[in-house]
């Protein structure tokens, strides 16, 4: 889509609109009092949108509707025209959505013809997104990671110990990670749609993944609490064929797939008698070791009972036309999620998760954005995208739909950068990039950075998934640059402790709300950077594009 022969000198005019952009807001006399305010005129659009009235604002509830009027009143309010569907602010997205009736669904491990019943909640939970089968008994596999990278010649689909023929009718028993030899954006990107295609092409008719502790942002019991929530999948549509030609990436699977988490604690049950232990597993896993594959000498019993449902939620796209006559044809987005997870188990007395970092704090980061552009003498030279997306929480699907069926002129998008609880709860040093090591955005990113004072990283801490787990990657699979930002930390710092204590503690809990503590100045001048960034992007006469050496660049082909 957007290549470019290498050898063209990369431009940096950007630079000296970034850097005229920060002598218009002087940081010398009363700057930290004035990034404050800013800060706090920020963390006002975070109340509302966090308020316990919005309760949590769930896709398909009337809340996140309410939550959606809010943010839309505000592009009005900046002056920025629609750019939904029929002239509206809004694109519909059709989900459905499945309840799966722990009470009235069960699950055996049997071993030579003798059942032993498993306690849903406490040893596994099952999986809410794929279709269920109602009944279901087959022998368990174990195949490692689970990876299929015939690109890298890797793969735990097809093994000398394990032929693919050994996994026809199986379920497959996984755990998360992989060898140290793979690059990180890459075993994540084997856990979406490949691994689905891998388990489909060896006839394999379910799923079973432990996570591994170290992989775990928060303990078995709030996994087991979310079992609760019900799951959703892109409603099939008539286009869906159509969209995978051009995006195989994006392609659907709407077949039926049983699933389910095992908790690591107890998962010793599926490897006893094999021969192996999860213990020697897991200790292999967090050496980024190569695992064994074996068959488990046992069989899953399972019977499951779903609720199926439908629902329509809106993801929100407005634009600000750009200033130069042909570089606004182009266009720069910049997203965050609206939705959260509603209402549901009780954490410390509450039942409202009211996502208020996660991710009400980047919404108001793109309304951030909208102003200080609405507001500027100079409108940047490409055309400006706002999107906030539905359907984040129940797997990237707003932002996957939005990617397949955008409602610009598809090659117009040149680049996406998306706000995902990017977290100011300490001093902005340095910030954490998803996707920095495969575009030439990572130029840009670094460059705005440094004139900030910021210091710009990848991800440390590649086993937790993060590539895949924010609605960046949607744009990935669709083959548009795209980034994601988090505030940064040292290992062992104090900013680790307080992010590790933070997902511990407050991620996906009733406790992300509006008590937690703050730091409002770094939000603003975070807000800064990404408003400069943006626009750094949006004024390059050079579009952004992948590097060759980037694994996703065959997305970019549309290959
Ligand atoms: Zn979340």
């Amino acid at each position: 889509m957007h290549f470019r022969s290498a050898g063209i000198p990369f431009f940096k005019p950007a630079i000296f609109v970034m850097a005229a952009c920060t002598l218009a807001a002087p940081r010398t006399t009363g700057a930290a009092s004035d990034d404050e305010a800013r800060g706090k005129a920020w963390w006002a659009h975070v109340q509302v949108l966090a308020d316990d009235s919005m309760k949590g604002r769930l896709t398909g509830s009337t809340e996140y509707e309410k939550a959606a009027e809010y943010v839309v009143a505000k592009f009005k309010a900046y002056g920025l025209e629609p750019a939904g569907v029929n002239g509206t602010y809004f694109q519909p997205v059709h989900f459905d959505v499945q309840r799966v009736i722990a009470e009235k669904s069960s699950l055996e491990l049997v071993t030579e013809g003798k059942p032993a019943p498993l306690v849903l909640g406490e040893d596994a939970i099952l999986g809410s997104r794929s279709p269920q089968p109602k009944s279901l008994e087959a022998p368990l596999v174990f195949i490692g990671y689970g990876l299929h990278l015939p690109e890298s010649k890797y793969d735990d689909f097809d093994s000398p110990e394990l032929p693919r023929a050994t996994l026809k009718g199986a379920v497959v028993v996984v755990i998360n990670g992989g060898p140290a030899e793979l690059p990180g954006p890459l075993k994540s990107y084997a856990r979406t749609a490949p691994f689905v295609k891998a388990l489909r092409d060896v006839g394999a008719v379910g799923l079973i993944s432990i996570p591994t502790p170290k992989s775990m942002d928060f303990g078995w019991q709030r996994v087991a609490s979310s079992a609760s929530q019900p799951g959703m999948r892109l409603a099939a549509a008539p286009g869906d064929a159509e969209v995978a030609a051009r995006h195989p990436a994006l392609a659907d699977d709407h077949g039926v797939l049983f699933s389910a988490t095992f908790n690591p604690a107890n998962a010793e049950k599926l490897f006893a008698g094999s021969g192996h232990t999860f213990a020697e597993m897991l200790a292999l896993a967090d050496a980024q070791k190569l695992l064994p594959r074996f068959a488990l000498g046992k069989s899953i019993r399972a019977a499951v009972v779903t609720e199926v449902s439908h629902v329509v939620s809106p993801n929100i796209a407005a634009r600000l036309e750009g200033s130069d006559p042909a570089l606004k044809a182009e266009y720069v987005a910049v997203s965050a999620h609206l939705d959260h997870l509603g209402v549901g188990a009780p954490i410390h007395g509450k039942t409202i998760y009211a996502g208020a970092m996660d991710d009400a704090s980047g919404v108001a980061s793109v309304l951030e954005a909208a102003r200080i552009f609405s507001q500027a003498p100079q409108r940047p030279k490409r055309s400006m995208l706002f999107l906030v997306f539905t359907g984040e929480e129940k797997g990237l699907l707003g932002s996957r739909y939005y990617a397949g069926h955008p409602t610009i002129p598809e090659q117009s998008l040149v680049a996406d950068l998306n706000l995902d609880m990017f977290l100011p709860i300490f001093p902005l040093k340095k910030l954490h990039v998803q996707g920095l090591e495969q575009s030439t955005l990572a130029d840009e990113a670094r460059e705005v950075g440094a004139a900030h004072h910021i210091e710009i990283a990848g991800d440390p801490e590649p086993d937790r998934n993060s590539f895949i787990r924010t609605d960046q990657y949607s744009f990935v699979q669709a083959g548009v640059p795209a980034l994601a930002f988090k505030f940064g930390w040292t290992a062992g710092s104090p900013e680790y402790k307080a992010w590790r204590a933070w997902l511990a503690e407050r991620y996906h809990s009733t406790d992300d709300d509006l008590t937690q503590p703050v730091d409002f100045a770094a939000a603003a001048q975070f807000n800064d950077y990404f408003a400069d960034l943006a626009r750094s992007v949006a004024d390059n006469p050079s579009k952004p594009h992948y590097l060759d050496t980037s694994f996703f660049k065959r997305f970019e082909r549309g290959q």
